[in-house]
């Protein structure tokens, strides 16, 4: 099959190549939606003469792939793409979207590795390549579902190594939910910002009690309370809730986010780059985003050090994303990929040029 692709001079394509891997967690990781040991990711280089773009994917059913459809999206960039030149990233996005519906997060790796190697090429940080002005944001940690005194055990630790930010999922049975933030809030103090995320697991009503029992406890967002198709479960929370409410999982493309804001069933987005399908996607919905007036927050799934980077690199270069919850490297047994660090409760991106990550 040929791909019809008019690009000329920048970069060259010499070859694609890319390698799944499964991702132990330190421990399992448990959400309204269920429960996980592991994270299966599909690592792609580019090769560029003697330059290599890094980039990952972790597909998952909130991006409506598997391991499986990730690699045959790849297998079709690795054929179709070799020998072709870009000058910026965003042109091989369209024939990736003219090749393939959907597979966002196939779609990211390539974007990823694409900017890696862009950004390398103009001898830049990826983050500065996209225009940032400052290399560190907060992040927050992620408390997974679990019993009160074992969650309290596991925020004191986190508040401990320096988090300032706790993001505790709920969304299951929400008086206990309730029970459970209120005792992470009484051990950790007030001075931790608190977001909880109910991963679609709460009918509306159930929603909008646990919001109301959670009034005065400092939580500042609560994401996707009700299952991604319940849009007037979202709109009367989003008019009712005492929390904030953000969408997360029911905004994959540019079209979810506008209809969101038609629907007013939401105050604010989390971004993924696993979601939209990398930088490029990533940014067209953000803008609609800011011209809806909503801040945005960017997220992550399983993900590695390697596409964290990504993440943050383009959260640091949007003046509209108010907020980080890229932790899931953290939560590793063993990254094959390093580069970033962690300072006083912010990620900081790596000073080399490109996204400045090492795989081993
Ligand atoms: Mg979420």
């Amino acid at each position: 099959m040929i791909f019809a692709v008019v690009c000329s001079g920048g970069v060259r394509i010499d070859l694609i190549e890319f390698l799944p891997m499964t991702l132990q967690r330190k421990e399992p990781f448990t959400i309204a939606r269920g429960s996980s040991a592991i994270s299966e990711v599909v690592f792609l280089s580019v090769h560029s003469g003697n330059r290599v773009g890094q980039g990952c994917a972790a597909p998952t059913d909130v991006t409506r792939e598997n391991i499986h459809s990730a690699l045959n999206a790849m297998q079709t960039f690795a054929r179709s793409l070799m020998g072709l030149e870009f000058d910026r990233p965003s042109q091989i996005r369209d024939w990736a979207d003219r090749a393939i519906p959907g597979m966002p997060s196939a779609k990211a790796a390539l974007d990823i590795a694409l900017h890696d190697l862009a950004a390398q090429e103009a001898r830049k940080p990826l983050h500065v390549y996209l225009g940032a002005k400052r290399d560190r944001m907060r992040t927050d940690m992620t408390i997974g579902i679990m019993d009160t005194a074992s969650a309290v055990a596991r925020a004191e630790r986190w508040v401990g190594v320096g988090f300032r930010a706790l993001k505790i999922k709920v969304g299951r049975d929400w008086r206990e939910d309730v029970k459970r933030v209120k005792a992470i809030r009484r051990a950790v103090g007030p001075e931790i910002e608190f977001r909880v995320d109910g991963n679609g697991g709460y009918s509306w009503n159930d929603a909008l009690a646990f919001a109301r029992h959670l009034r005065g406890e400092g939580v500042m967002i609560f994401e996707q309370p009700v299952p991604v198709d319940d849009w007037e479960g979202m709109r009367a929370l989003t008019e009712s809730s005492p929390i904030p409410i953000m969408a997360d999982e029911m905004v994959l493309t540019a079209d979810d986010a506008k209809k969101l804001r038609w629907a007013n069933a939401a105050r604010g987005v989390n971004l993924k780059l696993m979601k939209h399908g990398g930088i490029v996607p990533t940014a067209e919905v953000n803008t609609i985003c800011e011209s809806a007036g909503y801040p945005t927050m960017v997220g992550c799934m399983g993900e590695p050090q390697l596409s964290i980077a990504a993440g943050l690199a383009f959260a640091l270069a949007q003046k509209n994303v108010r907020w980080i919850d890229l932790d899931s490297h953290f939560n590793l047994a063993a990254d094959p990929s390093s580069g970033l660090r962690f300072e006083n409760g912010d990620l900081v991106a790596s000073p080399a040029p490109g996204l400045g990550i090492t795989l081993a």
